[in-house]
């Protein structure tokens, strides 16, 4: 069998490693080179070329590099094969990480201790229980329903947000239009986990701050497309939104101009919060290969219905 192999990272040795041990029947082919194009049964990718996928007449599944899929939804002549997103142990344990420290900083007020720590000046802020802070996390799937959980272990009151009905122990859970108000009502620290679709960019939007209790923080690491960057300003200086912690940017890299980089109250990151290492990834698609193979269902299959 063979595995067409397109990757933006720098350093390919681990993967090629990854790829030759997990899947050693497989010949790997290196994006440009294609070969035959009727060898090839599965392409893993990142940003393929329109057209390349659908120049591939045998091929049984797409993987993703990435989490989303937004860097292919563009493709219009991606071929009928189930498309699959990148989910892998490495990432998931990355953002649960990534959200439990910008959930921590907001709740133990760092922003403020900093600045204070540069004036050398002492004072005690309002202290509060992890049980007092009420975060709220859109969207429930893989990584916003492991983060909810090692949350909610940490004592924090936490409530989810999802399209369909969950039930997660020690997280309330919402859902729909209908569960959005009452979920942003009781929520100080937001923490966006969605996926980028037609119902989520700009979400995160002046009408949406308006529904959460003054001085809530926001902590997106989802996509820059869901945030309104000047409702976002906006909101920040009516302290409405009293912080940030930013990871994902409309644009990137975030250019130097930009007031987030100088704003006290905004904490930029440049999209790290979650990542794929060689082997838990490749570990992953050669998992689901063996799961076509065997006649099965392969798991994690967008559904570009839903847009994700
Ligand atoms: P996922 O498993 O597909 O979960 C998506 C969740 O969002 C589901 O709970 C889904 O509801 C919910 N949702 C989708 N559309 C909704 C809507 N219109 N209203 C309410 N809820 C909605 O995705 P994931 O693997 O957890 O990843 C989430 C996102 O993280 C990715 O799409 C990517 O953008 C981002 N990400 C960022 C980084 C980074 O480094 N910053 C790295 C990896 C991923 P249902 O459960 O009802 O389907």
């Amino acid at each position: 069998m063979t595995l067409l192999f397109k990757c933006d990272h720098t350093d390919l040795a681990p993967w090629l490693a990854a790829l030759a041990e997990q899947l050693p029947d497989h010949r790997i082919r290196l994006f440009p080179e294609v070969g035959a194009r009727e060898d090839v049964d599965y392409a893993l990718v990142h940003a393929p070329p329109p057209g390349l996928l659908a120049s591939l007449p045998n091929l049984k599944a797409i993987f993703s590099l990435w989490a989303g899929v937004d860097h292919m939804a563009s493709d219009p002549e991606l071929p009928r094969v189930p498309v699959i997103r990148m989910v892998e142990r490495c990432m998931t344990a990355s953002m649960t990480a990534h959200v439990v420290r910008q959930v921590l900083n907001l709740h133990t007020q760092a922003i403020d201790y900093r600045a204070q720590q540069a004036d050398r000046h002492w004072a005690q802020l309002d202290l509060k229980a992890p049980f007092e802070r009420r975060v709220g996390i859109m969207g429930l799937g893989v990584l916003g329903r492991d983060a909810a959980e090692k949350l909610a272990a940490l004592r924090f009151d936490v409530a989810g947000w999802s399209g369909s009905p969950k039930a997660i122990a020690g997280v309330a859970c919402y859902h729909g239009e209908d569960g959005l108000t009452d979920f942003l009502a009781r929520t100080d620290i937001l923490v966006c986990l969605l996926p980028m679709t037609g119902a989520t960019r700009g979400i995160l939007d002046r009408s949406l701050f308006a529904r959460l209790p003054e001085g809530a923080s926001l902590v997106n690491c989802a996509r820059g497309g869901h945030l309104v960057d000047e409702d976002l300003l906006e909101a920040l200086a009516e302290d409405q939104i009293s912080s940030a912690a930013l990871d994902v940017f409309n644009e990137e890299p975030l250019p130097p101009d930009h007031s987030y980089w100088v704003h006290p109250r905004v904490v930029v990151t440049p999209h790290i919060a979650a990542f794929s290492v060689a082997a838990t990834a490749i570990e992953s698609v050669a998992a689901n290969i063996r799961r076509i193979e065997a006649g099965k269902t392969p798991l994690y299959v967008v559904d570009f219905g839903r847009g994700y």
